[in-house]
């Protein structure tokens, strides 16, 4: 048997065992702003990854849920691979009561199963099925699973680029896109918030006294809406407003909260200067506009193509062809790859519905990519 073939049925055995891991982290339900969730679950995944020989970390987290680390092969002096994942869902406590766990023939349902429950199974698994076939690691790697992407990774950032300094690449095990194409290029991301000072005054007695806040947002949502530039990827969504305390009084106040996506560095200093440079229309009124880009963007980079080419003929060995694309999604790997970082990501589990109620993974889909995982591991 090849080596591939070996690693494709030792996986295909664990297939029983790998849906029971499934259930257990699926039903062990993981908000992001949940702690004690968030803490419970990542001593089962400590316990997990010291069960197969890991070096293991808990980097306590005083805002929110602690992240792990397991660390493989580290007295080895090679120059280290890093594989990035979360262990945090957008699904409430609770959810499980209308969308439990279900398996009904090659699909898996459940709140997180896709995102991104089945990575960590799928990663585990890797290491476990290399061990028992005696393949050893050509390097040290480091596996670094967090508790707030779906938030932001406001508390993980610096630990992601701590750990990604110097490594010869970087895997983000988030779901591929729907085709079960790797995502080599995605777009950063950043709230901005526009904040409007007007001035009350009664509608019907003293209107000319007023300065309408509403008013002036409406004006400058359109200049906002201008800065778009959707043909180098740039789109803006003003996705809330709010204003106004009575319909009689000419408001004081008026929000709007924009969402900006860019798929280049230039673009987001772009936007961030036009918006701090926006000028009130109304005179009399105050603009503040606080926030920023905080994804920057994973651009595909000469370092992540040329992962990527090394990953194709690996797949073909395992049947596969791999295909790669782009996502207006963020991830970690946008912080792995704006660091410079070869970084390939989308090699979770094939599926759909992520943050959906129809969330899902292909059991075919992650028996595969699992084989995949394994032998980047062992080749790149
Ligand atoms: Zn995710």
């Amino acid at each position: 048997m090849t080596r591939e073939a070996s690693i494709v049925a030792a996986i295909n055995d664990r297939k029983k065992a790998m849906l029971a891991q499934l259930r257990t982290l699926v039903e062990h339900e993981s908000p992001s702003h949940d702690k004690s969730a968030l803490d419970e679950l990542a001593t089962k995944l400590l316990d997990r990854w010291q069960g197969l020989g890991a070096t293991t970390e808990r980097i306590a987290n005083p805002n929110g849920g602690d992240h792990i680390i397991a660390r493989f092969n580290d007295n080895s002096t090679t120059q280290r691979g890093l594989v990035v994942g979360h262990f945090d869902t957008v699904w409430p406590i609770g959810t499980l009561e209308n969308m439990s766990f279900a398996i009904d023939s090659d699909i898996v349902r459940g709140p997180g199963v896709y995102d991104m429950k089945a990575s960590f199974v799928m990663a585990v698994t890797a290491i476990e099925v290399l061990a028992a076939l005696d393949l050893p690691l050509p390097r040290p790697i480091t596996f670094l699973w967090t508790s707030d992407e779906e938030i932001g990774s406001v508390t993980s950032r610096a630990l992601i680029e701590t750990e990604a300094r110097d490594v010869a690449y970087a895997l983000v095990v988030e779901p591929p896109l729907g085709s079960g194409a790797l995502k080599t290029a995605r777009k950063g991301t950043g709230v901005l918030q526009l904040n409007v000072e007007g001035v009350a005054a009664h509608a019907g007695v003293e209107p000319e006294k007023g300065r309408s806040a509403i008013t002036e947002l409406a004006h400058q949502i359109l200049a906002v809406n201008k800065l778009a530039r959707p043909e180098v990827g740039t789109t803006i969504n003003v996705g809330l407003i709010s204003g106004g305390s009575a319909a009689n009084v000419v408001p004081a106040h008026a929000s709007a909260t924009v969402d900006v996506r860019i798929s280049t560095m230039a673009e987001a200093t772009r936007i961030e200067a036009a918006m701090k440079q926006l000028t009130p229309v109304t005179p009399g009124v105050k603009l503040e506009v606080t926030g920023r880009i905080k994804r920057p963007p994973m651009e595909r980079t000469a370092a992540v193509a040329e992962l990527f080419e090394r990953a194709k003929p690996l797949a073909s060995r395992l049947g596969l062809n791999l295909t790669e694309g782009s996502t207006g999604g963020a991830s970690d790997g946008n912080f792995t790859a704006a660091i410079g970082v070869a970084t390939l990501d989308g090699l979770g589990s094939p599926g759909a519905g992520a943050h959906a109620s129809h969330e899902h993974i292909l059991v075919s889909g992650m028996l595969e990519r699992t084989a995949l995982l394994a032998l980047l591991l062992l080749e790149l």
